[in-house]
């Protein structure tokens, strides 16, 4: 157990998101880091669910460039021998069954030529080549990115941990933050169940709990869970870890191999939220039953493209409450209200493929005098210094997940 210490930044949350923040302060020079984590371990909430997907192809250039720079961090991760996120870089397959879709496709393949991103649109022979059993002969187009992957996220969370130890960062799990006190308008300190540390700077990287956190340091903010889940298949003859990960958005699905699996998750029609305030900081949200009418009609809407989906049996359920903001937007950045108080979260259900990105975007609101109209557009402000009620905010949060594979999004 580290002992707590006082620390000129303290990251509260040891998900994908916190231990990347962490990572990328200590890379930026910052040298005296505490992240601390309530959980036994690192990597014990949302970011243990997530599929490990990672995909580059966005509708826009910001995006795709925030994604190309997690898959580099990723490369240099993998080469670290004593923890690698086991990145596998086998490309991935997009799957167009409308023609609507195949025009998106054209634009999302220019976005990605003007972002540098490799693309081709491939025809269903060429595909069948790279996911042999996958039928393609519904495909009005194919997009294929040789540089997309697939991880496993816990791995990545201690290969983060690694490097961020190099540098001296300290991490303190079975820490939870009680309090943030802040005086003339700036943090000074946290208390937490193992005492007070003082510090300068609060990063909060507390998941589903990030609302709460930021109303310790009185913000408001729409930071709202809505659940996701996918499942993994008992072993199906063909499948091999070399496989692509593959999207099929007009059936709104995605997957990849699981070893010698098949991973399938998908974005529901209708998506079940919570309020953040029907939980309190010190609860844990909900417990989610496997919704089997949800994850039955994935299977189903996957077989023109894998008849054998719907036939075989499941082996594992995962699911969590990843976080989703009204506008789809990371939040990312300090807060004008509170000197010292800062954001990393809101991660719209990609907190995991975007951790290296959301740390770089951080590092950059943090220290630049200037930063990117992109990054000023993450900052919390945008939600505090401006009207809105919790009821539409809801809403569109959930339209935000319902809609994560709409042409355009
Ligand atoms: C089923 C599923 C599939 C997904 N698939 C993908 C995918 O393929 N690719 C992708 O990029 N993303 C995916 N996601 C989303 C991804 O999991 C999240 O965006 C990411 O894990 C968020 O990371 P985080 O660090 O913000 O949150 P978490 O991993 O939840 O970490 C937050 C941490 O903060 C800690 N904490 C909370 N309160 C306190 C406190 N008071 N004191 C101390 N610590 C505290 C928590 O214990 C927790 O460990 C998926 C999510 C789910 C549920």
């Amino acid at each position: 157990m580290t002992e707590l210490s006082d620390a000129e930044i303290v990251i509260v949350g040891g998900g994908a998101v916190g231990v990347a923040a962490a990572d990328a302060l200590a890379r930026a020079g910052r040298r005296d880091i505490l992240l601390i984590e309530k959980e036994s371990s690192l990597a014990a909430v949302t970011t243990a669910q997530a599929a490990g997907l990672v995909g580059q192809v966005r509708s826009s250039i910001d995006r795709v460039r925030l994604a190309m720079w997690s898959v580099a961090t990723f490369g240099e991760l993998e080469r670290q021998e004593e923890a690698r996120p086991s990145w596998r870089q086998v490309g991935s397959l997009r799957i167009a069954a409308t023609a609507e879709r195949a025009e998106e496709f054209r634009r999302l393949a220019t976005v990605a030529d003007e972002a540098g991103l490799e693309v081709l649109l491939i025809d269903a022979a060429e595909a069948a080549r790279r996911w042999p059993g996958m039928r393609f002969d519904d495909a009005t187009s194919i997009l294929w990115c040789p540089t997309d992957g697939y991880l496993q996220p816990y791995d990545l969370t201690m290969s983060y941990q690694h490097r961020a130890r190099r540098n001296g960062v300290r991490f303190a799990t079975g820490v939870r933050l009680e309090e943030i006190r802040i005086a003339n308008g700036r943090v000074t300190s946290i208390r937490t169940n193992r005492g007070a540390v003082r510090c300068e700077m609060v990063v909060n990287a507390a998941g589903a709990h990030a609302y709460h956190v930021a109303r310790l340091a009185g913000l408001e903010l729409p930071i709202v869970p809505v659940r996701h889940e996918y499942f993994i298949t008992v072993p199906i003859s063909g499948i091999r870890p070399d496989l692509p990960a593959f999207r099929v958005p007009d059936q709104t699905l995605y997957g990849r191999p699981d070893v010698n699996s098949l991973l399938l998750g998908g974005w529901e029609p209708e998506a079940l939220s919570l309020d953040p305030r029907s939980y309190a900081l010190a609860e844990t949200p909900p417990p989610i039953e496997e919704d089997w009418p949800v994850l039955s009609n994935f299977a189903e809407l996957m077989r023109p493209f894998y008849p054998a989906a719907p036939e075989t049996g499941v082996r594992r359920v995962m699911s969590g409450w990843p976080t989703f903001t009204p506008d789809g937007r990371f939040i990312i950045g300090e807060s004008r209200r509170v000197k010292g108080f800062v954001m990393a979260g809101g991660c719209n259900a990609h907190g995991v493929s975007g951790s290296a990105g959301i740390g770089r975007h951080l590092v950059e609101a943090l220290t630049e005098k200037d930063p990117s109209p992109y990054v000023r557009s993450l900052s919390p402000d945008r939600f505090t210094e401006t009207g809105w009620d919790w009821a539409e905010a809801r809403r569109q949060a959930q339209k935000v997940y319902e809609t994560y594979y709409a042409i355009g999004h």
